[in-house]
Parts: C-alpha cells; sequence; structure tokens
C-alpha cells in the first residue's frame, strides 16, 4: 500500500513570471521512429506530456521540458545576426543530460526531494 495518496498532474504549473498549460495529448504525427514523450511551445505557452508516461519516464519528461523552458525564457537558445548560442541538437543533450542526472540522484536517494521540498517550503509544509 502506498505511503503517500498519489498527487494529481495539474493543468497548469507557475514557471517564472507565467503559468504555463500542461496537456496529455499523443503526437499527431505517424512516424514511429520519432518518439516524441514531450514537448514545449513557447507561443502556445503549452507544455504536452505524452499521455502514456508514467513513473518515473513521467518524471524524467517533465525535467527534461522544463529545461526547454529553461532555455527558451532565458534566451539561452537565442540566435543573433551572426550565432547562435545553442544548437538544437546541443539543447536537447544537455536537456537529456540534465535531466537524467537529476532523476538518477533522485531515484538513488529517496530522502533528497523530500529534503529539498522541506528546506524551499519550511518543516511540515
Ligand atoms: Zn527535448
Amino acid at each position: 500500500m502506498p505511503k503517500h495518496k498519489p498527487i494529481k498532474l495539474p493543468d497548469k504549473i507557475k514557471i517564472g513570471w507565467r503559468y504555463v498549460n500542461i496537456t496529455r495529448e499523443a503526437p499527431t504525427f505517424t512516424n514511429d521512429a520519432n518518439e516524441e514523450y514531450g514537448s514545449f511551445h513557447g507561443r502556445k505557452n503549452t507544455l504536452n506530456l505524452h499521455p502514456e508516461l508514467k513513473g518515473i519516464q513521467l518524471a524524467n519528461t517533465i525535467c527534461h521540458e522544463f529545461d526547454h523552458i529553461a532555455f527558451d525564457d532565458l534566451s539561452l537558445n537565442a540566435e543573433t545576426k551572426s550565432m547562435k548560442l545553442l544548437s538544437e541538437d546541443l539543447e536537447e543533450l544537455i536537456a537529456n543530460g540534465r535531466a537524467n542526472h537529476f532523476v538518477s540522484i533522485c531515484l538513488d536517494n529517496k530522502w533528497f526531494l523530500p529534503f529539498l521540498q522541506q528546506l524551499i517550503h519550511g518543516e511540515d509544509k
């Protein structure tokens, strides 16, 4: 029996100065080789997570997409007339690496997320 009541994924999350809408829609493309688990659309202000994702895959995809949102919000993927700060390939590598690293730390150290929660929000909150 689980110790905690499952927390339902909300339909929006506050990130920085605005709320980002969260949707759970299957991608519409038919190419099976292109497995899209999550995507962030800045103009639509929407984070989509594949409806079949759950557990650690959902956690990893959320962390991955948060990195894309950070790149976008902080203009880390901006382009000037002469250069682009970060190619899409490089952004993808960084998002993959950071998300995998963070989730693996959480997986191997069950105390870590509650500890962060307590540090950030205070005891008993
Ligand atoms: Zn990505």
